[in-house]
């Protein structure tokens, strides 16, 4: 079991499969399709997480689309392999044992990528500190900051009881375990025999270490107050010799630790990286555009098409630009069957009466004010009358709101409000507990793909490159991905001032529901209806120029050449 390790990538939550709620949201799948491509890749990799016993949680939505939240009860041992490895983590005067299981993401060519899922449920240890690993996101600045211990200290323990002494390369996705650098100083510290950590420990660590950010949103990088950090990791000896010198504000900040111990940083698309050098000045930011892992996220209809038409397409992402040759019927039957099983599904559980003729739009993430869920609804009459003019819409919506996000909660119950508004116009749905299922149904199923964050905040965005390999063109706010995805009137549309869409084109909130409008009403509704092929076209550019660039395969070849080898 003892193969070797070289890359160990670590992410506070990863996305291994539907039904294990170990993931919240597109960190998480990102993190999940990354180790999918390393083990198509055979590349010698490891990813640790925490195993989150309770999930993120479980959304109901009652009739008002008031959102509640119960835990999730997975039954772990069903799908991990408990693992023979324990680990000690001191938290103030405390110490924690750890233990892991283990879970096997395999490959195309069943190659092996291990996933390590730390859990302190384990007897002897407090009912607190059972608890550590039970909530994703979950407690406060306490409990955060001690599972981050677990993660980013424990994680790196449990690879050395699991005899992995020579991995070459630490991947923090997200400053979540970037703990782990003063566990990998402590162990540099003592190799050399030295009594203090110094600048000089930090700097050899960072030969070894990779960081990616993920958010230009605040409220994404974690920051704790110095008092705490010093209860919390009061025997930590690294972080009492070096504490001083890491201080922002007087805050310890898990995004600026990684960001010191890192030899390659990068931002998740190419305005993200412009993004982040402002907000991290004086670092070296480079560029890695995400991606999705393909086959996991075709649909069953678009496997077998792909399967047919470009038979190496799973070993080899980039042959998907063959896609130019599958016919127009082709591809228009197998998105039929993939909107069947979607329109089936949402008539299922939401009764919506949807109809398989009707042209679908679909927007699914998390309910919060900056991605601009109820853009699209900014003027309720116009839409109303395009729908009546142009041509029947329907519409999908999904997303959780985070527990305490109390106005991303109030624009699901405004989604609510409308859905009963033009309930006699326009159908509309919202399916509660977003999941990669549904997200895999509705990417592949809907006809038009929709994103309306505010920029730049969308620091790449993942759904509507799963909606290109199905063939979904997207209707975009040009920020994230998109502004390298989008090519007008080819690949889909943008919803920006189309005279000049240069990069930094921000428009404001109700020119560009305008710009929204009139795409929807004077291009994209009509070609829709009324010049199919012409639609079918955009349809087959996204899989042939999207889809066989915005993939992990892609993505982690791109890794392996500018960040873990270079
Ligand atoms: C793909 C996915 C996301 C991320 O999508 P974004 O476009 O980045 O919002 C979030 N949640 C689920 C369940 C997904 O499948």
């Amino acid at each position: 079991m003892n193969n070797e390790i070289s890359i160990a990538y670590f992410s506070m939550e990863i996305g291994l499969e539907s039904t294990i709620p170990t993931y919240s949201g597109g960190l998480g799948v990102l993190a999940g399709d990354t180790l999918r491509s390393a083990a198509d890749a055979g590349l010698s990799m490891a990813g640790i997480t925490l195993l989150s016993r309770k999930g993120y949680f479980r959304q109901r939505l009652d009739a008002q689309g008031q959102q509640s939240e119960e835990p999730v009860n997975w039954p772990v041992d069903n799908y991990l392999l408990p693992i023979d490895a324990h680990a000690i983590v001191e938290l103030e005067d405390r110490q924690v044992t750890v233990r892991a299981w283990r879970y096997d993401i395999k490959g195309h060519s069943d190659h092996i990528v291990p996933v390590y899922l730390l859990d302190t449920d384990v007897e002897g240890n407090s009912n607190y500190d059972r608890s550590l690993t039970g909530q994703l996101y979950g407690g406060d600045a306490y409990y955060r900051l001690c599972q981050e211990a677990i993660l980013g200290i424990g994680g790196i323990r449990i690879l050395r009881a699991l005899g992995h002494t020579d991995i070459e390369r630490y991947h923090m996705n997200e400053g979540h375990s970037s703990l782990l650098v003063f566990e990998l100083m402590a162990e540099l510290t003592q190799k050399l025999g030295d009594s203090k950590t110094t600048s000089e420990h930090i700097d050899q660590v960072r030969r070894e270490c990779i960081f990616t950010t993920h958010t230009p949103v605040a409220a994404g990088h974690d920051h704790f107050p110095a008092s705490l950090a010093h209860r919390v990791l009061k025997q930590c000896k690294p972080f009492r010799d070096y504490a001083e010198e890491l201080y922002c504000d007087n805050e310890l900040n898990l995004t600026h630790l990684a960001l010191s111990a890192s030899y390659y940083i990068n931002g998740v698309a190419k305005k993200h990286q412009e993004t982040s050098k402002k907000m991290f000045e004086g670092y070296q930011i480079n560029s890695i555009t995400n991606g999705v892992h393909a086959y996991t996220w075709a649909s069953d209809a678009m496997r077998a098409l792909f399967n047919k038409k470009i038979p190496d397409w799973r070993e080899d992402n980039l042959s998907l630009r063959y896609a130019m040759s599958i016919n127009n019927d082709d591809i228009w039957q197998t998105h039929q069957r993939a909107k069947r099983r979607l329109i089936e599904y949402v008539n299922k559980t939401s009764n919506a009466g949807m109809d398989q003729s009707v042209m679908t739009l679909g927007f699914a993430r998390r309910a919060t004010p900056y991605k601009r869920t109820t853009l699209l609804f900014t003027d309720v009459d116009r839409l109303r009358t395009i729908a009546s003019h142009c041509g029947p819409l329907q519409i999908i919506f999904a997303g959780k709101a985070h527990p305490d996000d109390t106005q991303g909660k109030r624009l699901i119950r405004e989604i609510f409000r409308i859905k009963e508004a033009l309930n006699q116009d326009i159908r509309i749905a919202y399916l509660p507990d977003y999941d990669m299922e549904i997200g895999r149904l509705m990417t592949s199923g809907v006809d038009l793909w929709l994103n309306t964050p505010l920029p730049p905040m969308e620091a790449s965005g993942t759904s509507g490159m799963k909606a290109a390999i199905n063939g979904v063109p997207s209707l975009s706010v040009l920020d994230g991905w998109w502004i390298e995805g989008c090519i007008e009137g080819i690949t889909g549309w943008a919803i920006s001032d189309t005279e000049q869409q240069t990069l930094d084109t921000t428009l404001g909130a109700s020119s560009e529901a305008d710009v929204l409008y009139s795409k929807l009403e004077n291009i994209i509704i009509p070609m829709y209806y009324h010049n199919r092929d012409a639609y079918i076209d955009i349809m087959r550019n996204t899989i042939a120029i999207n889809g066989s660039f915005f993939n992990t395969e892609r993505m982690i070849s791109q890794y392996v050449s500018k960040a873990y080898f270079r």
